[in-house]
């Protein structure tokens, strides 16, 4: 029987042994941060045609986690819930 070491596809940190690996897995982390980039890619881009489908409110919030999120690689929880919400209004 072998053991194998799952890690995190995106950092490599472990995520504990188990005897055999079926799929690709992300730790807690990299999970949240692949969600957060997958909803700030498909939503509009200024410029684009679909930015003018965003409130003024929703235009300057998208603009300010984009720069936070290429800085500091993370949001708040909140803002997380937010994203979310514009998300799923408009896609
Ligand atoms: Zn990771």
């Amino acid at each position: 029987m072998s053991v194998v070491v799952n890690r995190c596809a995106r950092c490599g940190r472990s995520l504990g042994t188990f005897r055999e690996t079926t799929r690709v897995q992300h730790c807690p982390t990299c999970e949240t941060w692949l969600l957060v980039h997958h909803h700030l890619t498909l939503l509009p881009d200024p410029g684009g045609l679909e930015w003018g489908r965003l409130s003024e409110w929703e235009q300057a919030f998208l603009t300010s986690v984009r720069q936070q999120f290429a800085q500091r690689g993370t949001l708040t929880e909140k803002q997380q819930e937010k994203l979310e919400s514009i998300y799923e209004r408009h896609i």
